[in-house]
């Protein structure tokens, strides 16, 4: 039985019951094919089999989804989650300059903000009121920040909301606190854990390759250190996500080379909750606008295509490894967002609340989405909805007709 064939016995890339329906099995191409077969049988996928699916087009990509799709239902079942959480960005004053970064403002600038611990804690407490179980804290590289600041926002949150889960500091804030406190990432860690900390979001890996990361960020954090401080958490018992960034001056071997490190990763100490593919948004990124100047050949965020086989390879290349692929809204919006979920993804991120960093490069995406909302956008793809915890935890399943008959917010 050559693979074609052994593809079309699986009912898993057969049973076209979703938007990607592959109406003729014969034209996928016997390369991509073969990688399918390998991926639905368990095997793992090198990453240059990850390329070649990255390659991939026409026909081809909807059989990838469907793959997808199938390990997602085989490794989560036919559910998919939300998170109500709320974001505090507690300043946006950074001096770091990424040039792909529309939300950081110098010192002097009439919309630099730094808000205040009360002012912190106030935030979680309204978060806490209306059903939050996360807060997501994450601020710019402020060069006058004491020390002890942000084991100081652990504390405020805690006192004010004790029951809050504090979803806090990417790598490059914990490069930042650490060399401030004079103190190892593991014993700055291990501080902020003892605070309070619940997780550590996974951002600041943009991509993990040296020469893309030199031009987007100047090397300012490597690759290295991105992987020794979430290893370093992850040692010390302390979940973190992680992410992509693509669709700027990158491509598929970078991607694949990206989520294979993550893999290796995982394998070494566990650790990571999910992962998100965070697609470029170029409007308002100076990578973009001033891309000229910087002689960089910079594209306006992903396709299409590669929006839906960054969340598929992701979800084939981690089978086995990370459960939950991540579709951001706030990236792709809601209603693409959702196509995600029968391409591999099982979550849909957040409510947010006040969605400010992605805004701030020129997301047209809006800053919250109700849980109302979220239980009918999944329930869209035809999956089982439930409210989670930070760490997917399930907290709330919801049927179709409790959103039916309900009329506003479920919190
Ligand atoms: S991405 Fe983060 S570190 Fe870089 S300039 Fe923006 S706020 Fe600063």
């Amino acid at each position: 039985m050559n693979s074609i064939s052994k593809i079309k016995s699986e009912d898993s890339l057969l049973s076209c019951n979703d938007s990607y329906c592959i109406k003729d099995k014969s034209k996928i191409s016997f390369d991509i094919a073969e990688i399918l077969e390998q991926a639905l049988a368990g095997d793992e996928i090198s990453e240059q089999q990850a390329v070649l699916l990255f390659q991939a087009e026409g026909v081809d990509i909807k059989a990838i989804a469907q793959c997808a799709d199938t390990l997602r239902q085989r490794s989560v079942g036919d559910s998919a989650s939300f998170v109500i959480t709320r974001n505090i960005n507690f300043t946006n004053i950074c001096y770091m300059g990424c040039k792909f970064c529309g939300f950081s403002k110098s010192k002097n600038d009439p919309d630099a903000q730094l808000l205040s611990m009360q002012e912190i804690a106030n935030r979680a407490q309204e978060a806490w009121d209306r059903g939050a179980t996360e807060v997501c804290i994450q601020g710019g590289l402020h060069p006058d920040l004491p020390a002890d600041h942000y084991r100081n926002i652990l504390l405020a949150i805690k006192q004010q909301v004790p029951k809050m889960h504090i979803h806090a500091f990417s790598p490059f804030e914990i490069m930042f606190g650490s060399q401030n406190a004079k103190l190892s990432y593991k014993a700055f860690i291990q501080d902020l854990i003892d605070c309070g900390l619940g997780s550590m979001p996974g951002t600041a890996a943009e991509i993990l390759d040296v020469e893309i990361r030199q031009q987007l960020t100047r090397d300012k954090l490597t690759s290295e250190q991105w992987c020794e401080i979430i290893s370093a958490a992850h040692q010390l018992g302390l979940p973190t996500t992680a992410t992509i960034m693509y669709g700027h001056i990158d491509g598929p071997s970078h991607w694949a080379a990206h989520i294979g490190l993550i893999r290796e990763m995982q394998k070494q100490h566990g650790g990571f909750t999910e992962f998100v593919p965070l697609g470029f948004v170029h409007y308002e990124s100076p990578l973009y606008t001033e891309r000229k100047k910087l002689k960089l050949a910079v594209r306006p965020g992903p396709t299409a295509n590669e929006n839906i086989l960054m969340h598929a390879v992701s979800r084939i290349m981690l089978n086995g490894w990370i459960d939950n692929i991540q579709a951001s809204w706030v990236k792709l919006g809601p209603d693409y967002a959702v196509q995600m979920l029968r391409a591999g993804a099982n979550d849909l991120g957040g409510t947010l609340m006040d969605e400010t960093i992605t805004r701030s490069s020129g997301g047209i995406h809006g800053e919250e989405i109700l849980p109302t909302d979220m239980v009918k956008l999944i329930q869209r793809s035809e999956l089982k909805a439930y409210r989670r915890d930070t760490l997917y935890q399930p907290l709330e399943h919801f049927s179709a007709q409790l959103i039916a008959s309900s009329a506003g917010c479920l919190v």
